[in-house]
């Protein structure tokens, strides 16, 4: 194993918590609006999202990407957020899925290439913002859902 793979072990086995994948399918959700192609944010399908979703539960540490509030210029919202995980659940994730932790929900920006040349296990980087429009209600309605 490898240093980056060391490093990234220890921050995934201290620090991971039970998450969720929200993956987007290829189907757009009937409740998208054909001529604004906006999604109803109330959609019990597709929670806003506008495709036809599939739910996996992952284990991800989440961390603020260092560095980030040195431009205080920069506004918070636009923090850089990592998840750390085992390639098993990052390879789940494409852009603009979202990953739901505890209260907090994430877009998918960048999956990061760096990876191991070990067999198993792999480690990965998946580039992570928070989710910018009514985040709380989005993450109420995910587990409302989820409880059904
Ligand atoms: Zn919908």
């Amino acid at each position: 194993m490898n240093h980056f793979d060391k490093g990234i072990e220890r921050i995934i086995n201290k620090l991971q918590t039970d998450s969720y994948a929200i993956i987007r399918g290829d189907i757009i959700c009937s409740c998208v609006d054909y001529a604004t192609k906006q999604a109803n944010p109330d959609c019990p399908k597709c929670l806003g999202l506008g495709r036809n979703l599939r739910i996996k539960s992952i284990k991800a540490a989440i961390r603020t990407s260092e560095g980030s509030f040195q431009n205080m210029a920069v506004d918070e919202k636009s923090v850089v957020y990592k998840g750390y995980m085992t390639e098993r659940y990052s390879r789940l994730l494409s852009k603009d899925d979202v990953v739901v932790e505890g209260m907090n929900a994430y877009h998918v920006t960048k999956k990061s290439d760096k990876r191991s040349d070990s067999i198993t296990p792999v480690y990965s980087v998946v580039f992570l913002a928070p989710k910018k429009k009514n985040p709380e209600k989005f993450v109420r309605k995910f587990y409302e859902v989820m409880n059904k």
